[in-house]
């Protein structure tokens, strides 16, 4: 499609081409086919030669064209049809242009004129016919490319036709404006070449935007081409017949490359006209990555039927999804954890979700790590992609209360060992993280690391430490700690291992009497035990002598028995009060048993028969197997007569002597088990004896150990000047009880120390012959008894440490006891004896255990009295190296030879100091 355009009204002259006047075309009035009358520029001289006419039009002006187009329509007369004008007639005329900015050139040289063709008639006419003309009219078209003036000139030369122009229409052409793609290209003019192409940018239309640089070429003959790039309708407004018109109510557009408006999704409106969204309906929300084509929806109800299952300190929470989705499918949940005694508080961080706390899509998680016994609340709350935009109040979610089971404890993670010596260490350890309840025990499991688990010991305890005794010197020990609460054990303790010290400052103490050691009951320890005597609910005892009436307090708590009753067959001894008769008691109602008779001597002061009745009124208080039974008293007649139950091998130490050497160690430790067992509840009951010693101990015929002689524990009350009367036992009394008068149940095990010495000495006096006076200087420079011959090494280390200077430090009785039942359980651990060890290198570096000499005994307490007996079995030749290595000692070698002692006799001068 193209466009031709006029050029300004041209009327062709012929006075004008150029000077010559003599040109021959003529201005003629004729008719055309419709009889219509018109001008006709003529010319017809065929019959002269050389014919050269011009007729020139005036200035065109270009108008910006460049290619214009020139429509001549002529008639022609056929040369043939005009008789005799052969050679001079021609049938064509010649068409010229002249190029200038001169708008009235007046003149113009033939010359400047270019030729544009040589113009020939499709058509000539042959007859003229003066009534009734038939004229054939040609039209004929040229074009021109007039680029380089503002206007032009066209001429038509005549060479000798006869010829008669009747219109002459010049034109340029151009492409149209035109819309395409949604951009306007104006009205173009065309290129001056037939080939050019004028290429043309496009502006987008209203309401539109650019989607590619519109573009368009438009062709020479007035035609575009095909069109490239274009634009898109606008947000909100859509194409309609090259135009860009808004969307209507109801509808939207979001983006310019939709393809037009679309209707407003559900639960969504659009007022006005252009809507580049529809509004959500009230209620109705829409997130920031919904697409405006997306429905608006809603968030979510409650979750559903949240149920809970408590397991330990884990809870299982699982739910059902919420009745109502809110027309989404992006639900998620997420747990809040509150911990609630009298406020509800965020739980800690220590809480563990899995698979996770928040943004679950599982409807299911569990709760651990959580604490034991604990009330807890989960709200589970349920969210979708447009919660956020409903307010953060809007969150629906359902809640649950729960209360965790109690749990075992976790395990203790720290355990250290202090005081380490060659048969012992304490163990100490911290508590557990996690003790989820109240600790009740703590159990110490542990075994020789070269036995790995094959065999193991177990000790128990309230506290967080224990001594750890019966050891092997030199040996690495494997611990396991576990605490235990109502909930049961909770894990064993990673391991730990400590080894046990060498037996070198043994060996030295070997050769002396024992020097005190280290501290190992803890004054803490010695305290909660004597606490423990305090504790309400626990039968304390109660001084006769606080008694104003002394007969109220044997009322109290002894029987009185009718004389008639008792039965005496013989003498069995002498008390401190009178004779000790054996007889029989023949109560009403009851069998007939044996019983011991003490009878209070005639003559009697008032003090001796209140200190007489007072053993009775102490022993009336006690029940206990291995305690002596009161079984009553006779005060209401002479002579007054305490009676207790029978005891058929009489006492302890003359026993012994008696059977010297005749019982195994498990029968002298099951003895001593039951004295420590009668010794406990005597301290449980906060009662202090005072005299305890194996002469104080009753054995029955079932070798069954009991306490006796509750005297004495009133005779030195208050006495200053007791320490160093002649009744007190020194040699079974502890240094502060002596020193400063303090009986405590800690100078009681002091004073067990001795009794068990006695007992595995088969009754051997302790510290034999040596004065009182020597006794308590050895033992306040901190000499202890040695191992009895044959004493398991375990027993003499019991002894030691309850012979600790520091009365906190030694043992209770109670852990004496535990002590001792753990050797009952494990024989074992009696087989190895001191000797053992030291008769196969110095057979008996301390001969004087059994029967010393008076004279060493007497030359005093030193060292090196001991020290000079000692060598006699030993083999001289025997090196240094040799010996320790039989004792298991060889790592002190350099010690003791850096020190200058590099053989056994050098040894032998070894001193204390
Ligand atoms: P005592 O006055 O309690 O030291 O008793 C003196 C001696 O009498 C004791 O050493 C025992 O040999 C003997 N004796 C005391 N009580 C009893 C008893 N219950 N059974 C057997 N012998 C006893």
């Amino acid at each position: 499609m193209h466009t031709r355009r006029k050029l300004p009204q041209v009327e062709p002259r012929n006075n004008n081409i150029n000077a010559c006047v003599c040109s021959k075309w003529e201005e003629v009035s004729i008719m055309d086919e419709k009889n219509i009358p018109i001008r006709t520029y003529q010319v017809c001289n065929v019959l002269e030669p050389n014919q050269n006419n011009w007729l020139r039009t005036d200035w065109i002006p270009r108008s910006g064209a460049q290619r214009v187009y020139v429509e001549v329509k002529f008639t022609l007369r056929d040369c043939n049809s005009l008789p005799g004008v052969t050679g001079t007639c021609k049938e064509t005329f010649n068409l010229y242009y002249h190029e200038s900015n001169e708008d009235r050139e007046s003149y113009i040289k033939e010359s400047s004129f270019i030729k544009v063709d040589t113009v020939a008639a499709d058509e000539s006419f042959t007859q003229v016919d003066v009534g009734d003309r038939i004229m054939k009219l040609n039209t004929e078209v040229r074009d021109v490319k007039v680029t380089t003036r503002k206007g032009f000139y066209l001429a038509f030369q005549d060479v000798g036709a006869c010829i008669a122009l009747v219109s002459v229409r010049v034109f340029y052409k151009t492409c149209p404006l035109t819309i395409r793609n949604l951009a306007t290209f104006p009205d173009t003019v065309t290129g001056a070449d037939t080939s050019s192409l004028v290429e043309v940018r496009g502006s987008c239309v209203n309401q539109s935007e650019e989607r590619e640089e519109p573009k368009m070429y438009c062709g020479a003959d007035g035609e575009w081409l095909v069109p490239i790039g274009g634009c898109l309708c606008s947000p909100g407004y859509e194409e309609k017949g090259s135009a860009c018109k808004s969307c209507t109510a109801g509808f939207y557009k979001a983006k310019s490359s939709d393809p037009g408006c679309s209707k407003c999704p559900p639960h969504s409106h659009s007022l006005r006209d252009a809507a580049t969204v529809c509004d959500c309906h009230s209620g109705y929300f829409r997130s920031d990555a919904d697409p405006p084509s997306m429905a608006c929806t809603q968030p979510p109800s409650a979750p559903q039927q949240l149920i809970s299952v408590v397991n330990e300190t884990s809870v299982v929470l699982e739910w059902t999804p919420p009745r109502r989705l809110g027309g989404r499918s992006d639900t998620s949940y997420s747990l809040e954890c509150l911990i609630c005694q009298t406020l509800c508080l965020p739980c800690g961080s220590d809480v563990l979700f899995s698979p996770s706390q928040t943004g679950l899509k599982t409807t299911k998680v569990v709760v651990s790590e959580l604490r034991a016994h604990t009330h807890y609340t989960f709200i589970v709350h349920a969210r979708n992609g447009v919660s956020l935009a409903s307010g953060a109040g809007a969150t629906q979610s359902v809640s649950v209360s729960v209360t965790t089971n109690q749990a075992a404890p976790s395990p203790v993670s720290f355990v250290q060992a202090t005081d380490v010596t060659r048969h012992s260490l304490s163990l100490s350890w911290q508590q557990p993280d996690r003790p989820n309840g109240v600790i009740l025990e703590y159990e110490v499991k542990f075994y020789e690391k070269d036995q790995k688990e094959r065999s193991y010991r177990i000790m128990r305890t309230f506290s967080q430490s224990v001594d750890v005794t019966g050891l092997s010197p030199l040996t690495v020990y494997v611990f396991h700690v576990r605490a235990r609460t109502a909930a049961g054990y909770g894990e064993f303790s990673a391991p730990f291992e400590f080894s046990t010290n060498s037996g070198i400052h043994a060996l030295t103490f070997c050769t002396v009497f024992i020097i005190s050691r280290r501290s190992k009951y803890s004054k803490t320890k010695q305290d909660s035990e004597e606490e423990k005597h305090l504790n309400p609910g626990v039968k304390i005892y109660v001084d006769p002598f606080t008694y104003e009436d002394p007969d109220q307090a044997i009322h109290d708590f002894a029987k009185e028995i009718d004389v008639s009753s008792i039965h005496i067959e013989k003498v069995i001894g002498m008390g401190e009060f009178g004779e000790v008769c054996s007889g029989r008691l023949r109560v009403q109602g009851k069998r007939e048993i044996y019983v011991a008779i003490k009878s209070l001597k005639a003559g009697y002061s008032d003090k001796q028969r209140r200190d007489f009745l007072s053993e009775a009124s102490i022993m009336g208080q006690f029940d206990h197997p291995n305690i002596i039974r009161l079984e009553g008293v006779v005060t209401r007649c002479k002579p007054l007569m305490i009676i207790t139950e029978y005891m058929e091998n009489g006492s302890l130490d003359s026993f012994l002597r008696k059977h010297d050497g005749q019982f195994t160690v498990i029968q002298l430790v099951g003895m001593l088990r039951g004295i420590a067992s009668g010794m406990k509840y005597l301290s449980d009951m906060n009662y202090v004896h005072r005299d305890l010693a194996a002469r104080n101990i009753l054995v029955n015929s079932n070798l069954v150990c009991k306490v006796s002689d509750f005297g004495l524990s009133r005779v030195l009350e208050d006495d200053p000047e007791a320490a160093y009367t002649t009744r007190i036992p020194i040699r079974w009394t502890a240094p502060e009880a002596i020193t400063y008068r303090k009986f405590t149940t800690s100078s009681d095990v002091w004073s067990y120390g001795i009794v068990m010495w006695e007992v595995v000495s088969y009754g051997e006096r302790p510290y034999w012959d040596m004065n009182n006076q020597d006794v308590m200087k050895a033992v306040e420079e901190g000499y202890r008894l040695p191992a009895p011959m044959d004493c398991p090494v375990v027993l003499h280390q019991l002894m030691l440490d309850c012979w600790e200077r520091e009365r906190a430090e030694r043992p209770t009785f109670s852990q004496i006891l535990n002590m001792l039942d753990k050797l009952i359980r494990n024989p074992g651990t009696l087989r190895r004896t001191v000797h053992d060890r030291l008769l196969s290198a110095v057979t008996l570096l301390f001969p004087c255990v059994r029967r010393p000499t008076g004279s060493m005994l007497e030359s005093g307490l030193g060292p090196e009295v001991c020290v000079s007996v000692v060598p006699e079995v030993c083999v001289p030749e025997r090196s240094m190296c040799e010996w320790l290595q039989s004792i298991g000692l060889e790592r002190y070698r350099d010690t003791l030879a850096a020190a200058g002692y590099t053989s056994l006799d050098s040894l032998l001068g070894i001193t204390h100091q």
